[in-house]
């Protein structure tokens, strides 16, 4: 990641990566208060494209209102800039990382003079745990580390500090031989994944947390979609972790993760544990339409040229 070849958009221009450097007293990089998104275009049929675009910007926006960021650029602009990291360093398929965060004009929490600063860079990123698990699935466990409370931090904002809670509940399950951490909510109902949304099949039925302290996924929306319109029926509500222990089926979504089964929580398998029917069809249906395979949602991709 630290050196290589491609260029990076820096406040409106393209900048060589190498180049790309903030300096040492940036305050985001102290205090953490910056927002960013995880975007992906694909390798479609009709030519690379962006999934979902404009919500992933749409969702940066509101991250900076709720955190009080004024983004010096419309949403516009920076939709051209993520098509424009994806065509300017001649990538097929990429992994897109819009952020914003406040430079170095000032130090301390008081600071009141802060220029904010977006950045918008692109690089080639496989699966996100591996080929193999988006058939097998993974193994999680549920972490000691509780999500964060509505009234901690905003869990509506995907927001740079946010992640701190993330890294520390997925480092506990890998030290632990797992692959994913599932993190509850302060009353001990699932929350999501440290960078996932989570969803159970019981007897057909699909089942995600309601939005109260996880992030409001585009992944999910697009699967509470393509579930619906496959006439699964959804329902969003408070789910126990005993739940998911007899569950059919779980699995993650996010933009990173794409769909990805899971087959064993807390040493206890979900269900036959393997990739159950239902996952299997809402992952197939969501690569058909990310790959511009499937004339549904054809206006959810952005081509890039
Ligand atoms: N929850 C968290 C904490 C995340 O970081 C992500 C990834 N952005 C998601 C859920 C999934 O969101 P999306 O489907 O928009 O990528």
């Amino acid at each position: 990641m630290a050196d290589r070849d491609g260029v990076i958009w820096l406040d409106g221009e393209m900048v060589p990566w190498r180049e790309a450097k903030v300096h040492l007293l940036t305050h985001t990089l102290h205090y953490g208060m910056g927002v960013f998104e995880g975007v992906r275009a694909y390798d479609a049929e009709q030519g690379t494209a962006i999934f979902r675009l404009q919500e992933h910007t749409d969702r940066l926006f509101n991250s900076a209102k709720i955190l009080n960021m004024q983004l010096p650029f419309d949403k516009e602009t920076l939709n051209e800039a993520q098509k424009a990291s994806v065509r300017e360093n001649g990538l097929k398929s990429a992994y897109i990382r819009p952020m914003a965060f406040f430079g170095s004009e000032g130090m301390g929490l008081r600071a009141d003079n802060l220029q904010v600063h977006v950045m918008v860079a692109a690089w080639e990123w496989g699966a996100y745990m591996g080929e193999e698990n988006l058939t097998r699935g993974i193994k999680i466990a549920t972490s000691s580390y509780t999500r964060h409370h509505v009234n901690v931090t905003m869990t509506k904002a995907k927001s740079n500090g946010q992640y701190m809670n993330s890294m520390l509940a997925l480092q506990e399950a890998i030290s632990h031989g797992c692959d994913e951490a599932l993190l509850l909510d302060v009353d001990g109902y699932v929350s999501e994944g440290s960078g996932e949304n989570f969803f159970m099949v019981k007897d057909g039925v699909l089942y995600t947390p309601e939005l109260t302290s996880c992030l409001d996924g585009i992944t999910r929306r697009t699967i509470m979609q393509l579930a619906k319109d496959a006439g699964i029926e959804v329902v969003e509500k408070r789910i126990t972790r005993d739940e998911v222990y007899i569950a059919d089926e779980a699995f993650f979504t996010g933009t990173a993760a794409e769909v990805t089964p899971i087959r064993m929580l807390d040493g206890r398998a979900i269900g036959a544990g393997t990739r159950g029917p239902v996952t299997e069809q809402l992952q197939s249906l969501y690569f058909d339409i990310v790959h511009g395979r499937s004339p549904a949602h054809m206006d959810w991709l952005t081509p890039v040229a």
